[in-house]
């Protein structure tokens, strides 16, 4: 019996896209705004192999690297200015255009070729170039296919980072996109250099003590309503622990729990927005609620920011979880 799921079809990039690659001198990679482990190691990934290229990239991205991340090659390389030489721009791991954030404006910058290079089902196509492959586990197994297809060996250090974007978005091959291919791109990054272990106690098993605290202090406003288990984070519960905003892992962790089929977590920001992070068990889907909401995801983990109070927007969106249901 075969599996669709489970097939090892490479990925194939659209020529075009290795056509904008070759014929680019400066290409400015950018990474989303709030960058997870997929995005930094995407973009760094890439950033090694098109300097192997012969290429002079420029690696952006608005926000601060993670310090869970920081131990990358090159991710003291990470600027948030994109230089005026950049003669392509390559949007990495970011379903819409406001992913990228303010680094990416009209003007100069919004006039050159645009490549966008993601695995969310909820792409919006922003590019003139396109490469959406909902079926990778993350967009650094997209990047090994690319690498491929460009003849560029993948070293130590470009593995280090394409091994990071596939072990942190897929929580440790745990995710229901994690297939044999996944599994095929792993082997070939291991045998190249790159540490699974490192990798793993550098980002899976390495938390602030702050960040743990938030999680006691949000946990106690655990609430079940039928299949939806939610929690709010709000801006009180962490005056007393810095620069934190995000409850990392807690929307996962609550899905634990045997009633559960999806988890919520509600994060209160200084503005007055509310972010929301979404977690379902296979089966259900919660990138369109997101998507609806204006952000987007993937069908078992999205998210979005909406207006509202804390409260009214956790009773309106598990209100509509339970009616879609
Ligand atoms: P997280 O809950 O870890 O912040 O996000 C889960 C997933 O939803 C990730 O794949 C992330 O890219 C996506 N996501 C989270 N927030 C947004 C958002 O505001 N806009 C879009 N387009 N995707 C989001
Ligand atoms: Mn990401």
């Amino acid at each position: 019996m075969t599996n669709a799921k489970n097939s090892i079809a490479p990925l194939k990039p659209p020529p075009s896209l290795l056509e904008a690659i070759q014929s680019a001198r400066h290409p400015a990679l950018i990474a989303h705004i709030a960058p997870d482990g997929d995005a930094i190691g995407s973009l760094l990934g890439l950033g090694i192999l098109l300097y192997e290229l012969g290429k002079d990239p420029i690696l952006a991205c608005q926000d601060r690297v993670p310090i869970s991340f920081q131990f990358l090659p090159f991710a003291d390389q990470i600027t948030d200015q994109i230089h005026h030489d950049a003669d392509l721009i390559i949007a990495l791991d970011s379903s819409d255009r406001e992913r990228l954030g303010d680094i990416y404006h009209p003007g100069e910058i919004g006039n050159l070729p645009l490549v966008v290079i993601d695995h969310h089902i909820t792409n919006l196509e922003y590019g003139g170039i396109n490469w959406i492959e909902p079926g990778a586990s993350a967009t650094a197994e997209m990047i090994y296919y690319l690498a491929e297809a460009l003849h560029v060996p993948v070293d130590t250090a470009a593995a280090t980072c394409l091994l990071t974007g596939i072990v942190t978005d897929t929580r440790g091959f745990r995710t229901n996109n994690t297939t044999s291919r996944t599994m095929h791109v792993v082997a070939k990054l291991t045998a190249a250099g790159a540490s699974l272990n490192q990798i793993t106690e550098t980002t899976l098993n390495s938390n602030s003590s702050d960040l743990i605290r938030l999680w006691g202090r949000a946990l106690v406003t655990m609430q079940i309503d039928g299949g939806v288990i939610s929690a709010v984070n709000k801006l009180a519960m962490r005056e007393d622990l810095g620069r934190l905003i995000r409850a990392d892992g807690l929307a996962s962790f609550l899905l634990s729990a045997r009633e559960a089929q999806i988890a919520v977590v509600f994060t209160e920001l200084p503005d007055g927005e509310i972010e929301i992070s979404f977690r379902a068990r296979p089966g259900q889907d919660v990138a369109s609620l997101a998507l609806e909401l204006g952000g987007g995801g993937h069908p078992l983990a999205s998210g979005c920011t909406v207006n509202g109070t804390v409260e009214d927007v956790r009773r309106d969106v598990v209100k509509r979880l339970l009616t879609a249901a």
